[in-house]
């Protein structure tokens, strides 16, 4: 059982003011004329649809407020039919861009949760990533959008950076946590190939320091009152990103716009390879028809980045079959070794299992036969 109608929606604006170093995913350098294009095509793709009220809706990227003024307000109401049961609707924000009316504008569309791009708070390592933002943008932008009632706001806090310091990373995470966000999201640098690290052949901290860098900051942001939901997620009470919520429970979600993807009846879908091909036709979908058995692989995989864990009752809803019987050797050695577990309602990592959850993974895969 697939989701009649999808229970959020992503939209992804493929711009940037300046482009990060560490950077690989898809998107261009504003300018005014291609957001213009990019927006006629989102309006078509959004007109070939019939209008649906998600629970969640997203504006990623790229950086969605990059858009201009008038960019934004169009994009805005393009979404305001399908905005209108929104429970949770995030745009995402990088610092330097906030500017007079940004936060109102947003409000005003029913906007009620900022995603920021915080990363770091180190001059010199803000100045290696490419990323423009000081102290004053933070503050800024923490003050304009509780001001326009928004005060959901949380941030993107990235460790294990090339020649990062433990005295750096415990600055960023205090820096961090001093503006108030009601949540964070950690990420680990990857290093991509085709991003200017790589092409500099930079290199991220050694593993056994990211593991330490992970830990501290796990165990600092507990000290400070955040509860980990999620192996990267943090949140004050209340404040879990139900957007991901909803991704990692496997429901389904729609994407709108190049470089977005969505999952919706048993179907991942992208859209064109290229900004000019998604231009000439953005009802285009490159599809994958995902057999039941890899849709129930990935409802486990997704499920078990939940600290609470997989949602036994909706697997069995949704496939007809207890995950727990689906991976019968895995899972019963799992949990003779401390390392899953399950009740009525969920299946689980313990706490050490947690730790290796990729291991567990990779395990259960194999016995899936995919
Ligand atoms: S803001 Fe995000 S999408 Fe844009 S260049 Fe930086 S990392 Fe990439």
């Amino acid at each position: 059982m697939t989701d009649a109608k999808p229970r959020s929606l992503y939209v992804h604006v493929p711009f940037c003011r300046t482009i990060c170093a560490y950077c690989d995913f898809r998107r261009y350098v504003y300018r005014s004329e291609a957001a213009d294009a990019w927006l006629k095509a989102v309006e078509k793709e959004l007109q070939a649809r019939e209008v649906f009220h998600p629970e969640t809706i997203y504006i990623g990227g790229g950086t969605p407020s990059a858009l201009n003024d008038d960019q934004l307000e169009t994009l805005l109401s393009l979404l305001d039919p399908f905005a209108e049961e929104v429970k949770e609707y995030t745009a995402e924000v990088n610092p330097e861009t906030v500017r007079e009316g940004l936060a109102e504008r947003l409000a005003r569309h029913s906007v009620n949760r900022i995603s920021a791009g915080f990363q770091s708070s180190s001059k010199r390592l803000l100045k290696l990533m490419n990323r423009h933002h000081t102290e004053k943008d933070m503050e800024r932008l923490f003050a304009s959008f509780h001001q326009a009632g928004i005060t959901n706001i949380s941030l993107d806090l990235m460790y294990s950076l090339p020649s990062q310091t433990s005295s750096e990373l415990q600055e960023a995470v205090e820096t961090a946590v001093s503006y108030g966000p009601t949540h964070l999201s950690l990420y680990s640098l990857t290093i991509e190939e085709n991003s200017v690290f790589g092409k500099k052949g930079l290199k991220p901290c050694d593993e056994d320091t990211e593991a330490d860098m992970y830990e501290w900051i796990a165990e600092r942001l507990r000290q400070c009152g955040y509860r980990q939901y999620e192996v990267s997620s943090f949140e004050r009470e209340g404040h879990s990103s139900l957007h991901n919520c909803n991704v990692w429970n496997y429901h389904d979600f729609a994407g709108i716009g190049y470089g977005a993807w969505g999952m919706e009846q048993g179907i991942r879908y992208t859209h064109s390879e290229t900004l000019k091909g998604y231009l000439q036709d953005p009802l285009y979908h490159k599809d994958v028809n995902l057999s039941e058995r890899e849709q129930m692989f990935e409802s486990l995989m997704m499920g078990l980045r939940l600290v609470e864990g997989l949602d036994r009752r909706l697997f069995l809803e949704r496939f007809d079959q207890d995950p727990v019987s689906v991976y019968p050797s895995c899972m019963e050695r799992f949990r003779k070794e401390g390392l899953m577990d399950w009740n009525e309602e969920r299946v689980f990592c313990t706490g050490k299992g947690y730790m290796i959850m990729n291991n567990l993974l990779e395990e259960i895969l194999e016995e899936a036969d995919l």
